[in-house]
């Protein structure tokens, strides 16, 4: 099954475009990783997807259904770059923030056993159920982000999407969390990830796309690695560091 469909998709928030002629799809239980130079476009396409901008030419769907018109949201756990900023105010406890991801279930009505059970069960899957009544300002950058996969998770979301979600992360966190996502997948998850670390990509991803405004991959990590998309994609920008063979 199709949960996401880009048709020849282009979109700039001036006239210039930051997203060109992209195509792509997703299927269920895929493992995408998303990787492109600083400003090449990352962030823009996953809010596409989401239906947030609507594209200046080309066609999205998300489900089958053009995704600035789609209403099933809580089918989507978008996890935004830098969290941070939305909770910094937030005086709510992690419980609070998961159980939040049920929300769309309730038509924000009394929440019951049932609501209360996914949030305890996400909780333990992401492994802080002991911080439940920690306020979410209270976390550390690894922690918060399992937060919100949490949310996804009592939402029962079919589709995961991660917009750097290690960034300020350390190194052991980053690890674990690359574990968790893997276990989600395999339990069925899909996951779409945009990720920094192009090694992280090629070591986890099932699939990787490749962008700087246009797309220059789409396949396998092994197949990425033996292409000079990374050259082409990151022209003079890529440091020698990043270039990472798959594990
Ligand atoms: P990435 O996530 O790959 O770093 P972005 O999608 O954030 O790239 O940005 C792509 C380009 O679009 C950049 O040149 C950025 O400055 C510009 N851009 C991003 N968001 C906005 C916005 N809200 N308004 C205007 N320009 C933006
Ligand atoms: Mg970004």
């Amino acid at each position: 099954m199709t949960l996401l469909t880009l048709d020849d998709v282009s979109f700039g928030y001036t006239a210039s475009p930051v997203v060109k002629d992209v195509s792509l799809t997703v299927d269920a239980g895929e493992y995408v990783g998303l990787i492109g130079p600083n400003g090449s476009g990352k962030s823009t396409l996953l809010r596409l997807c989401l239906g947030l901008h609507t594209p200046d030419a080309g066609r999205i769907e998300l489900f089958g259904h053009p995704a600035d018109e789609f209403v099933d949201r809580e089918r989507v756990g978008y996890v935004a770059q830098d969290v941070t900023e939305n909770t910094k105010q937030m005086p709510i406890t992690v419980a609070e923030v998961v159980l939040m991801g049920r929300f769309p279930h309730t038509g924000f009505g009394r929440v019951g056993k049932r609501d209360r059970e996914l949030t305890q069960q996400a909780l333990e899957t992401v492994g802080i159920d002991h911080l439940a009544d920690r306020r979410i300002t209270k976390l550390s950058g690894g922690q918060r982000q399992r937060a919100y996969i949490a949310r996804a998770l009592a939402g029962e979301a079919d589709l995961l999407v991660l917009d750097e979600p290690t960034v300020g992360v350390d190194a052991e966190s980053v690890d674990a969390f690359f574990e968790l996502l893997a276990g989600l997948n395999a339990d069925g998850m899909t996951v779409l990830l945009v990720e920094h670390d192009i090694g992280a990509v090629l070591e986890h991803a099932d699939r990787v796309v490749c962008l700087n405004r246009e797309l220059y991959f789409d396949g396998s990590p092994t197949e990425f690695a033996d292409s000079d998309a990374l050259d082409r994609a990151y022209g003079t920008n890529v440091h020698r560091g990043e270039r990472v063979e798959p594990r």
